[in-house]
């Protein structure tokens, strides 16, 4: 969702916390970051409203064991009587989206979805095991890309979607390609469309996926991003090293105001440490990189809370992957739909238009601010984090 937002003209409005602060609004010293294993509060975890189930997903034995989980935690499943999704729509658009979001429904994926398609910068193939998400960020990556109210879909054949990865093996034309990430093997990318760790605890879908790499004697690797720290079921899981985990970060004014129903940023990072001491290779997705007043300044607190976070792992191997903020016309709308109040800045006459496939528009900030974006990231990176790879930029 987007509430309040940026202007990269004007001061931000509101006081922004000079340390991170939990949910709870308590700060959290950045030297304890360290040692928080295990984490110093529950997981957040998403309670959906409404749970439905399509006929055809209780044909499925994933499906049954979803709903298993889901009636285990005392939340009442609706048998549906056909494979379609009904009384998703409110009266206005703003109760159409909180319904939607509130909902879970476990379905079938479409043929569609089992048609891998790249996924670049980010890896060779998208799998999706899920659609949709319950947080409610302002700037949402999936705006404009789903039809329909977001609701958030989970799918119960498994199964035979990972059953089917195995043709998709050594044929990669994206980070297969790359002679910096070969050794990475052939990658899949399971949170195109989703968080996985926002729906695990319901589904059990991601460790499954988890498992089933370890168990692939091949050199591929399983990879995803979340803006939670539910990483419980995962500690002590056999993963081989075969999926890397990176957690979506960003600095406290942009993750406290345009983040809602996420993790704390404190709490994630401690997830990260808590999966790297386990061997788990490890990522930061920084996104979306906004130009706000005084982004060195928040941005450097944030890489300080990494380097913390990630000291003294033995072994570590961490990737960074940063994205600048960008928005469609379509994104631009619907999100504007779901949070008319947003102080997000998409001003377009602000920005770059660029072509992305297909002919499609989009705005990225001017090529100054994306210098001096990219030399600061790579240089206080590199400084800061010595450790970490950069994977790419854009
Ligand atoms: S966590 Fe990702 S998918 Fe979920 S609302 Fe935020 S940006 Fe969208």
């Amino acid at each position: 969702m987007q509430p309040d937002s940026v202007d990269v003209d004007e001061p931000l409005a509101v006081d922004v916390p000079p340390a991170p602060h939990d949910a709870s609004g308590e700060r959290v010293p950045i030297r304890d970051l360290a040692g928080l294993a295990p984490p110093p509060r529950p997981a957040r975890r998403w309670t959906p409203r409404r749970v439905v189930a399509t006929p055809a997903a209780l044909d499925h034995p994933h499906g049954r064991r979803i709903v298993g989980r889901v009636e285990a935690l005392g939340i009442e499943v609706e048998r549906l009587r056909a494979n379609r999704l009904t009384g998703l729509r409110g009266e206005t658009e703003r109760e159409t989206y909180a319904r939607a979001k509130s909902t879970l429904a476990i379905v079938v994926s479409p043929p569609s979805r089992r048609r891998l398609q790249p996924i670049a910068p980010s890896a060779d193939w998208r799998v999706d095991l899920a659609e949709g998400c319950p947080a409610h960020c302002q700037y949402c990556y999936l705006a404009g890309s789903l039809s329909g109210p977001p609701v958030t879909r989970v799918y119960a054949d498994l199964d035979e979607i990972l059953d089917g990865l195995a043709e998709y093996a050594g044929r990669g034309t994206v980070t297969s390609r790359d002679a910096r990430r070969a050794e990475e093997g052939t990658t899949f990318e399971a949170s195109c469309y989703t968080d996985p760790l926002a729906l695990e605890h319901l589904t059990g879908s991601w460790r499954r996926a988890v498992e089933h790499f370890a168990g692939w004697d091949a050199p591929v690797q399983l990879r995803w991003t979340t803006k939670y720290d539910d990483v419980g079921t995962f500690v002590g899981l056999a993963h081989a090293g075969r999926t890397r985990v990176r957690f979506s970060v960003n600095c406290l004014p942009v993750s406290t105001r345009f983040e809602g129903g996420t993790s704390p940023v404190p709490a994630r990072l401690a997830a990260l440490r808590r999966l790297a001491l386990d061997g788990y290779p490890v990522g930061l997705t920084i996104a979306p990189i906004i130009a706000l007043p005084d982004w060195r300044t928040h941005y450097g607190e944030l890489l300080d809370l990494v380097a913390a976070a990630v000291d003294g792992v033995p072994g570590l191997d961490l990737t960074a992957e940063l994205i600048t903020h960008r928005f469609t016309p379509g994104s631009r709308e619907v999100l504007l739909g779901w949070y008319p109040r947003t102080r997000l800045e998409m001003d377009e006459t602000r920005r770059s238009r660029k072509h992305g496939k297909f002919g499609a528009v989009k705005f990225v900030y001017p090529r100054e601010t994306m210098t001096e974006l990219r030399s600061w990231f790579t240089a206080e990176l590199t400084a800061r984090v010595p450790a970490c790879r950069i994977l790419y930029w854009t």
